[in-house]
């Protein structure tokens, strides 16, 4: 079931993988209208099951603390990464979650190696990371806008020609790195067309309460297009890695790319299959111990074990083995413990 559902999953969002050394032309090689032949009123329904398949994997992924993830979300303006944040996280529990939006470096952050600040908000093992804009500004607005790149105050010999390849080269390391020790990471780009963001930026204009979410620099930003979409082809095609994929989501339609976003992260942790953890020989002792203690204490008149009288089949500890419940639960834990694939 769990295996039928990931290669669904998978296969959904095989098309909108960049294939690492791919070369990307954004114009060519993706839509922003694409939706899979897939209707609205069907995709709602399927991102309710995506939001519910995040919720229970972020729960194994949290308790067995091992593993991390990291989501970069990258857009243009009004390419929808907030809404897109608040629906696809809409299920799942916040205390394992993290949520970093990065805006233009403060003094203290540009007087640090460039991807500092990022490693700062890096999650922790259990947790999900997710970058509101990420380490990819800086080469997206930084290139686009050199004069970012001055304020950064590098020496002459880390500047000059071959710059770009070369943090290409340091992020790819980078987060080759933190794959290596148990940190997933994953890229979303939201792929929207020039036609659609005039349409939102029109909708922030015309309803005063979505004024605040306009800025003039927004149009200024919005005349630098083809510049951008340029720094964008290059950002996929040299930073789209095995360890850590590009995803280019189609963001006109916002419900299709949140199913789509939802997608991407739930293939991540089916990826990581997290475990609830197993109690071993020595803890499992301790548990029956403090079992005995608190029967113990049982008021006169009261079951000793109230959550076993009242769920026969669920509580096995009393029982000191380690076969299964009847029930085909482990024993102890009243939880399903699945086996790691393959
Ligand atoms: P917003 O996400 O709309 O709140 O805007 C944040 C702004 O911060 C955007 O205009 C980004 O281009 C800008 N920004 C984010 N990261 C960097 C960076 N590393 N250098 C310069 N500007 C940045
Ligand atoms: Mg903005």
């Amino acid at each position: 079931m769990a295996d039928e559902r990931a290669e669904r999953i998978a296969e959904f969002i095989g098309p909108l993988r960049v294939k690492p050394g791919s070369k990307v032309n954004l114009r060519r090689d993706f839509d922003p209208r694409y939706r899979a032949g897939m209707r609205k009123r069907d995709g709602i329904e399927l991102l309710r099951t995506g939001v519910s398949l995040l919720a229970e994997y972020q729960e194994r992924l949290a308790a067995q603390n091992t593993y991390g993830v990291l989501l970069c979300l990258q857009a243009l303006d009004a390419g929808g990464k907030d809404g897109t944040i608040r629906h696809v996280m809409s299920g799942v529990n916040p205390q394992g979650v993290r949520v970093s939006s990065f805006k233009v470096p403060s003094t203290e952050e540009l007087d640090h190696d460039y991807l500092w600040r990022y490693a700062c908000r890096l999650p922790g093992r259990g947790e999900i990371g997710i970058f509101n804009r990420s380490h990819y500004e800086e080469v997206l607005v930084v290139r686009v806008h050199p004069e970012n790149l001055v304020r950064q105050k590098l020496p002459d010999e880390a500047g000059g020609p071959g710059l770009w390849d070369r943090r290409y080269r340091e992020i790819n390391n980078w987060e080759r790195y933190l794959t290596d020790n148990g940190f997933k990471v994953v890229k979303i780009f939201l792929n929207l067309s020039k036609e659609e963001q005039r349409i939102r930026f029109m909708k922030r204009i015309d309803l005063p309460e979505r004024n605040w979410k306009f800025s003039a620099a927004d149009v200024r930003e919005r005349r630098r297009w083809d510049d951008y979409q340029h720094a964008f082809s290059e950002m996929l095609s040299a930073t789209s890695t095995k360890w850590a994929p590009w995803y280019v989501v189609p963001a006109d339609r916002k419900w299709f790319a949140r199913i789509c976003a939802a997608a991407v992260l739930a293939h991540t942790l089916m990826d990581i299959d997290p475990q609830y953890p197993e109690v071993g020989k020595q803890a499992r002792k301790d548990l029956l111990a403090a079992k005995r203690e608190l029967e113990h204490e049982a008021p006169a008149g009261a079951p000793a074990d109230p959550y076993a009288s009242r769920h026969p089949t669920a509580d096995r500890a009393a029982d000191g083995n380690d076969t299964p419940a009847a029930d085909g639960r482990a024993s102890g834990t009243g939880r399903p413990t699945k086996k790691k694939r393959g």
